[in-house]
């Protein structure tokens, strides 16, 4: 079984070097005694910036809200997966299942409260790590239920291609918003312009000046602000917020390899302007996931919502693909393939 580790924990930015894959022995059964376990093949695995957090040691938990990852153990993530194995009476062998599991060919999970049977198989598979997984309910439940748009606001999306961005986005529109999204590059841009159908969009690091940026997309400023990004964004965000309007603050991914996180200078807006300022964690919204699946699945299959994934392949590039997330190289949703059944 082939899986990926962590060598040592992480400061700054992670590199390749930082994981290693490694081949251990493993038995394709649920080990007796174990009336929980279920034991699965992993199709697809999920590559996501929250990942990060959990190659850092951290001494006390008031900068994250997850456990550490344990080097030398392999690194946990989601994923889509066939059971093969099963002590548990909820899951059957041949179920497809996404949810929580390992960065590795098969994962014997004991106790599977985030495994989730699959049951639309006849979309894409590899939906159930973006746009029907975990990155679609945070949109969804960020932007619906966080920044709770009206018809008409005006909204700005950071890292806006991504797997949360662009569903953001589109959430948008279907609300009856104006949205803008910002990306690092123009094959990024011309995503969100052409194929997610965001109003306007911009290049960020073509701007020499954010504030700008946003005031020539803005001129009348941004009712609500989806953010993922953090650091200077946000700064210049601010500025351009207008009185009473929402920051939904689902990350800061500029943020998560400095060790000295920046300031917002410009943090004083908040009380100026009366914004309300919000972070929120997908976890807390697992319960309204069948609700968010079946409107999700009515937007795709109706064409209303269309959704761009980075597939590599092979759990070889799982590394490679996991620090990518943070230069930027994935376009759309990152994942890697792993098997076909
Ligand atoms: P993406 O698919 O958007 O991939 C990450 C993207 O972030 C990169 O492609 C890159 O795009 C951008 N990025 C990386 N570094 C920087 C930087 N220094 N400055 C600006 N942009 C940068 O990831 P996700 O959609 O999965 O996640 C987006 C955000 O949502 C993250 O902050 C993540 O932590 C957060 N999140 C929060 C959850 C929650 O429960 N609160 C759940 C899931 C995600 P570009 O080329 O545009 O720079």
């Amino acid at each position: 079984n082939k899986g990926v580790i962590l060598k040592r924990y992480v400061t700054g930015f992670p590199t390749e070097d930082d994981m290693e894959v490694v081949t251990s022995g493993f038995s394709l059964a649920v080990p007796p005694g174990n009336p929980t376990a279920v034991l699965v093949k992993n199709l697809y695995l999920s590559c996501d910036p929250y990942m990060r957090n959990r190659m850092s040691k951290h001494d006390d938990d008031s900068a994250t809200y997850i456990e550490d990852f344990v080097p030398g153990e392999v690194l946990a993530g989601f994923a889509v997966s066939k059971v093969v194995a099963s002590g548990n009476p909820d899951f059957k062998e041949g179920d497809l299942v996404w949810g929580l599991a390992g960065c590795e060919e098969y994962s014997l999970i004991a106790h599977p409260e985030y495994l989730f049977k699959i049951s639309h198989p006849e979309l894409p598979l590899s939906y159930y790590t973006g746009v029907l997984g975990m990155p679609g309910l945070t949109a969804y439940a960020g932007f619906l239920d966080v920044a709770k748009p009206k018809k008409g606001d005006y909204v700005f999306v950071s890292a806006a291609s991504g797997a949360v961005g662009q569903l953001v986005g589109q959430l948008a529109k279907i609300s009856g918003c104006y949205v803008v999204g910002s990306a690092g590059s123009d094959e990024k841009v011309n995503l969100l312009k052409n194929k997610f159908g965001f109003d306007d969009a911009f290049n960020y690091k073509k701007e020499h000046d954010l504030k700008a940026a946003l005031k020539r997309c803005f001129p009348e400023g941004i009712d609500i602000y989806f953010e993922s990004v953090g650091g200077a964004m946000l700064d210049a965000v601010l500025l351009n917020m207008r009185k009473h309007s929402r920051i939904a603050v689902s990350g800061l991914i500029s943020q998560y390899n400095l060790e000295q996180p920046e300031g917002a200078p410009n943090l004083f807006c908040l009380v100026a302007k009366r914004i309300r300022m919000e972070g929120f964690i997908v976890g807390d919204y697992f319960g309204s996931y069948q609700k968010f699946e079946e409107e999700m699945v009515g937007y795709l299959k109706e064409g209303k919502i269309t959704y761009v994934e980075d597939i590599v392949e092979g759990i070889d590039k799982v590394p490679e693909a996991l620090i990518g997330l943070f230069s930027g190289r994935n376009v759309g949703k990152q994942l890697v393939a792993i098997a076909r059944e």
